[in-house]
Order: C-alpha cells, then sequence, then structure tokens
C-alpha cells in the first residue's frame, strides 16, 4: 500500500469484479446496438480501460475533457477542455465517469451530448456520493457507493497524483 493511504476503501480485485458485472449488464442491455462510451478525462481512464475490455458488442469509444464551475444557474456550468473527436447524432451513449459527487458535471455534459444530437445517454459512474448530490441526476449504472470522504486511486487524484493506484483508497490528514 502506498505509504500517503489511510486505509483501502475498495480493493483491486473487488474493482475488477465489479466492473466485470457492470460490462455482462452493458451486454445484456444493449444487445443489437453499438454505443459509443464516452469517458470524460482524465478520471475515467483506468475505469475505461477495465470495463472495455469485458464488453463483448461492437463498440466505440471518445471522450471529453470538461471542468465544471458553478455560476449563476443552480447546477453550474462547464467549460470543454476537449471536445469530442466524432460526431455523436444518433448514438446511444454511454458516458463513463469516475465518481459522481454534486452531479454538476453529469448534467451538463448529459444535456450537451443531447443538444449535439445523441439518441440516448446513459451514465455509468465506479463510484457515487448520493448524499452529496445537488443536481437532479442519478447513474443508470453504478460500481459503489462510497461515504463522502475524499477518495483517491483507480483515476481519482489529489493535485493530480494518486490516479495511478490500483485500488480506491483514503489518503492520510497530513497528505492534504
Ligand atoms: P460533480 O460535478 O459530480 O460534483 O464532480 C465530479 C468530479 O469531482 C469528479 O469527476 C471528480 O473529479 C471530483 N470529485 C468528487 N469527489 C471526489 C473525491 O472524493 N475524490 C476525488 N479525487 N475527486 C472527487
Amino acid at each position: 500500500m502506498h505509504s500517503d493511504i489511510k486505509f483501502i476503501l475498495i480493493s483491486e480485485e473487488e474493482i475488477a469484479r465489479r466492473c466485470r458485472d457492470l460490462a455482462d449488464a452493458i451486454n445484456h442491455d444493449y444487445v443489437g446496438r453499438q454505443p459509443v462510451l464516452v469517458g470524460l478525462l482524465k478520471g475515467s481512464v483506468p475505469f475505461m480501460a477495465e470495463l472495455m475490455k469485458r464488453i463483448t458488442l461492437n463498440i466505440e469509444i471518445d471522450f471529453m475533457d470538461v471542468k465544471s464551475y458553478v455560476g449563476t444557474e443552480s447546477c453550474g456550468d462547464v467549460q470543454i477542455i476537449k471536445d469530442l473527436d466524432s460526431s455523436v447524432l444518433g448514438d446511444d451513449i454511454i458516458l463513463v465517469e469516475d465518481i459522481i459527487d454534486t452531479g454538476r458535471t453529469l448534467k451538463k455534459v448529459r444535456d450537451l451530448l443531447y443538444q449535439k444530437g445523441a439518441r440516448d445517454v446513459k451514465i455509468i459512474s465506479l463510484l457515487d456520493k448520493p448524499d452529496r448530490r445537488v443536481c437532479d441526476i442519478k447513474a443508470d449504472y453504478v460500481g459503489f457507493e462510497v461515504p463522502d470522504a475524499f477518495v483517491v486511486g483507480f483515476g481519482l487524484d489529489f493535485n493530480q497524483k494518486y490516479r495511478n493506484l490500483p485500488y480506491i483508497g483514503v489518503l492520510k490528514d497530513e497528505c492534504y
């Protein structure tokens, strides 16, 4: 275990097992369709990789990078840092996120994908903190519900560090 980690919340094995279950659910729900997996950079990268290798459908992948901020609207707004490479007109999209906290980012990105002409947008998130939600949004597929604590690892960072940890953990207090 990394010396900055206080404890492991979700192990590497638990994540792999859950990703297999989530991929099975997608394989079942999308029979006959070819969804586009859209990952939100950078946190979704390990989750996207673990998930997509278990999906047996013909899929495409794409990535967006957005920054969410609280502006005049109650659910905030997002600034697009990197847009999609391809058109999503008429596509079935599965939006892949590392964690849903307030729900601001996903609500805005989902709205944006519909504005771009997507046929359907579903959300999959590795982690969910339902107690923190301020926007009315719910993931269609969730890996794990987590308590209201700041977690790192498996894509999730603190000051851009710890994304490479193979598990989800809580940092020691002195690391903040
Ligand atoms: P939301 O728009 O749902 O409030 O924010 C989602 C984003 O906030 C996530 O993609 C992630 O970057 C960040 N975030 C929320 N909670 C945590 C956490 O516990 N740990 C880390 N590392 N990032 C978090």
